[in-house]
């Protein structure tokens, strides 16, 4: 059966600072899941664990775990699964925002590798073209591929992200991933358990001319045995329905129901 398009396993609400947005809450995000036949929904706001792990980049420095978890409890439902994650970071020393002490307190935990628009996560007087930055993407999804992780649960955030090379051309840097190194990250990732994410903001915001290369990536994942999980990435309410915009996403990819990542 073909791939539904009925989870959204990565979403902010108004606690992330780059949303702000009163109307974005945890009840408003469920409620569109509810309406629109959603098998489960995510929030995962954005978090550096400061407790566990000090030296939380500036922007983060107040985005910690007691200020995601003032989220709690998240609003029930009898028709939609909600699960309570974050979306944390990886820095450029390649530490993973959430201390292993706190892996328990999250249902999901979204690792984005590629937040190369913050000094913190790229240098970017090293990694200043594209040909280099898409071997540093790659450097990134194998380090996460050896960490320890509770990867049943882990998923790997907007492989396709604007925010890529916004000096650059992001399709250039897609274009130019080394195959091999690159599927075997993904297979590591696949074998791990580890759920891949299709970003629907992303891809809705690519011009169709510039979705195979955006695409390219996806179908290496897919033929390694990844699994994929949809994401809204929203940060107003306005985003949500882009999940449902990404139809020709799936068809492109041939993804079916097998291909789905669940949580346990
Ligand atoms: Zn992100
Ligand atoms: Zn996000």
């Amino acid at each position: 059966m073909k791939y539904r398009l009925d989870n959204d396993m990565h979403c902010h609400t108004h606690l992330s600072l780059c949303s702000g947005d009163p109307a974005q809450t945890a009840e408003a995000v469920v409620r569109f899941a509810e309406e629109h036949g959603y098998a489960v929904q995510c929030i995962t706001d954005h978090l550096w664990d400061e407790e566990g792990l000090p030296g939380a980049p500036e922007w983060y420095a107040r985005q910690d775990i007691a200020h995601v978890r003032s989220d709690l409890p998240l609003p029930r439902s009898d028709k939609v699964r909600v699960v309570f994650g974050c979306e944390t970071e990886m820095n450029a020393q390649g530490v993973v925002g959430v201390h292993p002490s706190h892996f328990g307190l999250f249902d999901f935990i979204v690792i984005p590798p590629n937040h190369f628009h913050m000094e913190h996560v790229r240098d970017k007087a090293v990694y200043n073209t594209e040909k280099k930055v898409a071997d540093y993407l790659v450097e990134r999804l194998e380090a996460i591929g050896r960490m320890d992780l509770p990867f049943y649960k882990v998923g790997i955030a907007h492989i396709n992200c604007s925010l890529i090379m916004s000096e650059g051309d992001q399709f250039r840097v897609y274009d130019l991933v080394d195959e091999g190194r690159y599927r075997a990250a993904m297979r590591t990732l696949a074998d791990k358990g580890a759920g891949i994410e299709l970003n629907a903001a992303s891809f809705v915001g690519t011009p169709k001319e510039k979705m195979p290369s955006a695409l390219r990536l996806f179908r290496m994942a897919k033929e390694e045995g990844c699994r994929f999980y949809l994401a809204s990435d929203a940060h107003h309410p306005a985003a949500l329905g882009n999940i449902l915009r990404i139809g020709d996403v799936i068809d492109a990819l041939g993804l079916t129901e097998d291909d789905k990542f669940r949580l346990a």
